[in-house]
């Protein structure tokens, strides 16, 4: 592979860098670094949305017909990398990175027609219900019930852990529509409204202070048949296709350099201003090491975009991508916590400091223990290694 830019990629490369200039405002990068989640808020992600859908560059990875671009992997790479290494927010990927790949392989023509104009402006804000109690590794032994009923089914049961459900207007669902068959072969995919009669949301409150999941209760919910991807009871098919947009979809590399690179600015400032900072080398050795870590996994994202970009999707290979960039982003998270040292204390929300100050590091305690859930989140990092010994090493 050649990762040297051609003429006409360096001149792309000035085009993005100009349009940021531009578009990306002061208040935008601020409100970006100032954000601890796993997604920065929901106004700011749609705002940012709407500036990208108006030039043609919201979705990258979609195919032109539906409103994507028809760069090569290279721009995409390059757009990418502008985006985050400026401190652009991250756009939110239920809907357009999750859900849409699946509506687009498996949905009908009227579905691609309904869903993805709504899911590319915002006007659709998605959640995903896979887990349930009882249903996370495992998640084929899911319960939540749909019995057919006329043109409809009427959805029983409960989904837990689901990010931003408190946020959304839709969530797409795996349902359980049948047990006469192994797990796998009963699970259907689902798209319900959250307005329907019988959808309720409660809030779970994690030990970073935030609100960010949800258990998410269906009770009598009635729910359209024409809403079904695909075929009843092969959901589990099209679930596994989604899962690997969700775990290797887009280019972690750069807002994981973004962030090494913040940390680095941390650490000078450090030296300069803490009395007897650690001067055993040992924090810059830290740097170095995940530093050299992120050459590799910047690779093998390039390696597995080259595959993806005739059409295909990221498949088994992409549990390489979730397993690293989650151990290297809690890596940085941990040592940026090292660095704050004792002054990190008046930032914990659980020790009652505020999170709300101006500049980044602020967000170094309520982000370190936010990412806590990353290495469960998508599928744990044990899970991601059992499927690479399996599907990738073939052991
Ligand atoms: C912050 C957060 C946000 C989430 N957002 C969503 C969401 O939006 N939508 C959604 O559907 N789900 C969501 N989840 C759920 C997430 O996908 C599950 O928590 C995850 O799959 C693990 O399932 P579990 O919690 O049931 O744990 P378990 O499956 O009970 O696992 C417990 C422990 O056992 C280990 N383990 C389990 N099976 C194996 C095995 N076969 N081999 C080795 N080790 C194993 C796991 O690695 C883990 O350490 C979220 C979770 C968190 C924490």
């Amino acid at each position: 592979m050649d990762l040297n830019f051609t003429e006409q990629e360096r001149q792309f490369q000035h085009d993005v860098r100009q349009f940021l200039a531009e578009h990306l405002t002061p208040d935008i990068v601020e409100d970006t670094a100032r954000n601890s989640s796993v997604f920065v808020e929901k106004d700011l992600a749609l705002h940012w949305q709407a500036i990208l859908v108006e030039k043609g560059w919201a979705v990258p990875q979609w195919p032109v017909a539906h409103g994507g671009t028809d760069w090569t992997p290279a721009q995409k790479y390059i757009f990418s990398r502008e985006c985050y290494l400026a401190g652009a927010p991250m756009l939110i990927p239920l809907g357009l990175l999750m859900l849409a790949p699946v509506i687009m392989a498996f949905g009908s023509e009227e579905q691609k027609a309904e869903y993805l104009p709504k899911i590319l402006s915002g006007e659709h804000y998605w959640c995903q219900g896979y887990s349930e109690p009882g249903a996370g590794s495992d998640l084929a032994s899911l319960k939540l019930k749909a019995e057919a009923d006329g043109d409809d089914y009427i959805v029983n049961g409960s989904k837990l852990w689901t990010t931003h459900a408190h946020l959304a207007d839709h969530i797409f669902c795996l349902v359980r529509t049948s047990n006469s068959e192994r797990p796998q072969q009963g699970i259907s995919f689902l798209l319900v409204d959250m307005d329907s009669p019988g959808v309720t949301v409660e809030p779970i409150l994690t030990m970073a202070g935030d609100h960010e999941v949800n258990q998410v209760f269906f009770d009598d919910v009635r729910v359209p048949q024409k809403n079904r991807i695909g075929e009843e009871n092969k959901g589990w098919s099209y679930a596994k296709y989604l899962l690997e947009f969700e775990r290797g979809g887009g280019f972690s590399a750069p807002r994981i350099q973004h962030e090494l690179d913040r940390l680095r600015n941390m650490v000078e400032e450090a030296i300069k201003t803490v009395d007897n900072f650690d001067e055993s080398g040992e924090i810059e050795r830290r740097i170095a090491r995940i530093d050299i870590d992120l050459k590799a996994l910047e690779i093998t994202e390039l390696r597995i975009l080259s595959a993806v970009s005739g059409g295909g999707n990221p498949g088994p290979e992409s549990s390489i991508l979730k397993l690293n960039t989650v151990r290297l982003e809690q890596a940085i998270n941990e040592l940026a916590v090292d660095v704050m040292g004792y002054r990190g204390l008046s930032m914990n929300p659980v020790a009652g400091g505020s999170p709300y100050r101006e500049d980044f590091t602020a967000s170094v305690v309520p982000r370190y223990l936010n990412n806590r859930a990353a290495s469960i989140f998508g599928g744990s990092q044990e899970v991601q290694r059992n499927i690479i010994a399996k599907m990738v090493l073939g052991l």
